[in-house]
């Protein structure tokens, strides 16, 4: 066990006010700072309705108290916890009394870092703990439930396990030199190499769609006025019940509202449209709208079909830089003869909707979900961050070169981008990760978690 020398504590609950609060204590001293606190020595693990007191002896309020001793807590050391009423002051003055008591008040994200160097948790699961509280959908609860609860881990270790076996495998053909070019074009091992990097593109998929449920993408729409960019956005929003709405500013600014399709947070940026103008305001605002379309992963601008791409549309089309994806929605075909479709034309997505009917909605949120790599949450799904992805892709590019050096009859080489991939692989789940990374990590969390 990691031995901390600092007893920490801190209010668990959000601030404010509410039926309970909790304040957590962990640490050497939890268990003499229970016994001073209640002057009796408390059991383990079992809920005891108890006065919580006052320096001076005045009692504060009646609680739950209950002590978990190490290793069998959730930072691995001892830990008390003290479930009071939820009123600010009530838990400031508790808290404050702990921490007269020898505790120091805790750092953000400093329980579970103790926990994850307590082996109680691996990072993955540490950075799911954050990530289960912060989830926006029920997709990605599950996900980060998921994490949480090991599955992250699971996959990590069986990459593992297959890249230890080949390593393995090639070392031990290296001490045979008389036989190595036998052992090296084995067809086992090409086919064990093949399956392990169809297995890392897998991953990376499921991980692309986990790293897509907690941070979803953002989209533009852009389009002439009444061209039915609020009606589509309603009609997107209409899917789901789950909608914040800021309104920044004036008309003229640029709304924000936040939407999921099938768990995948849409972050949708409204610009008060991009019309050449005189008026300061306004200009300031077509400046704006250009800044979020730099930001965007996607925009989408809205045409009113009776009307046709207009000669302001057709400035947009060719203002947008190239290289971002760019859909354009045909809207109102319920007032023409056009039917809901979608195609391509270059790197521009042509949909024909309706926001009034719903028609072509479909093939819009389809397009979205499949142009970002989203792919429907399943039972395997993890949540997933960015530094996940880079670290696999990392180990994607060295098992792919290793099965390179393999093909050339150049062992050594292959076992030594392996033993990388390994290195790689395991900074994921913490065992090889540097104090920045941990730091990072943790101290993004709220104080008290
Ligand atoms: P915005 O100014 O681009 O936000 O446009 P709105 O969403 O306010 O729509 C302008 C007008 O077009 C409203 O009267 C809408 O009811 C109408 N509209 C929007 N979409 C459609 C559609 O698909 N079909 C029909 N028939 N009318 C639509």
């Amino acid at each position: 066990m990691n031995v901390s020398v600092d007893t920490i504590a801190a209010i668990a609950t959000p601030p404010g006010k509410g039926g309970i609060g909790i304040i957590r204590v962990s640490g050497p001293k939890a268990q003499a700072i229970s016994q001073q606190l209640f002057e009796r020595i408390i059991p383990a693990r079992s809920a005891q309705l108890l006065p919580f007191t006052d320096t001076d002896g005045s009692i504060l309020d009646r609680g739950i108290a209950i002590f978990f001793p190490a290793p069998h807590s959730y930072t691995g050391e001892h830990v008390l916890e003290l479930q009071a009423h939820g009123g600010p002051i009530l838990l400031e003055l508790l808290l404050n009394r702990v921490l007269k008591m020898g505790a120091r008040l805790a750092r953000p994200g400093e329980f579970t870092e103790r926990a994850f160097l307590n082996d109680k948790l691996d990072l993955t699961q540490a950075e799911a703990v954050a990530d289960l509280i912060d989830s926006s959908s029920r997709q990605a609860v599950l996900a980060a439930a998921r994490s949480l609860d090991g599955s992250f881990s699971a996959i990590v270790s069986d990459l593992q396990q297959q890249l230890t076996y080949l390593r393995s495998y090639i070392e031990a053909a290296l001490d045979f030199p008389e036989e190595e070019v036998d052992f090296l074009s084995d067809r086992q091992l090409t086919q064990a190499m093949q399956a392990l990097q169809k297995q890392i593109a897998a991953t990376l998929a499921t991980l692309r769609t986990g790293r897509l449920l907690k941070e979803g993408i953002s989209v533009v729409i852009l389009g002439s006025p009444n061209a039915g960019k609020s009606s589509l956005l309603n009609r997107l929003a209409g899917r789901e019940s789950a909608i914040v709405t800021e309104i920044a500013g004036t008309t003229r600014d640029v709304l924000r509202e936040h939407i999921h399709l099938d768990g995948l947070p849409l972050h949708i940026i409204d610009t008060a449209g991009l019309r050449e103008s005189e008026d300061v305001i306004e200009q300031e605002g077509v400046r704006r709208a250009w800044q979020e379309v730099d930001r965007a992963d996607h925009v989408l601008l809205v045409v009113d079909e009776q009307k046709g791409v207009t000669t302001a549309d057709q400035k947009i089309i060719e203002t947008v830089p190239k290289d971002k994806p760019l859909d354009i929605l045909h809207n109102k075909i319920d007032l023409g003869t056009e039917e809901a479709k979608r195609f391509q034309q270059g790197n521009v997505t042509h949909i024909y909707l309706s926001a009034k009917t719903g028609a072509g909605m479909e093939l819009l949120i389809d397009h979205l979900e499949k142009s970002v790599g989203y792919e429907q949450t399943g039972e395997t799904t993890v949540i997933a961050r960015r530094r996940h992805i880079v670290a696999l892709n990392q180990v994607g590019a060295k098992v792919d070169s290793a099965a390179e050096q393999l093909q050339q009859g150049a062992g050594e080489l292959a076992a030594e981008e392996l033993r990388s991939a390994q290195l790689a692989l395991s900074e994921l789940t913490g065992e090889l990760s540097s104090e920045d990374l941990l730091g990072e990590i943790f101290s993004s969390f709220c104080i008290g978690k």
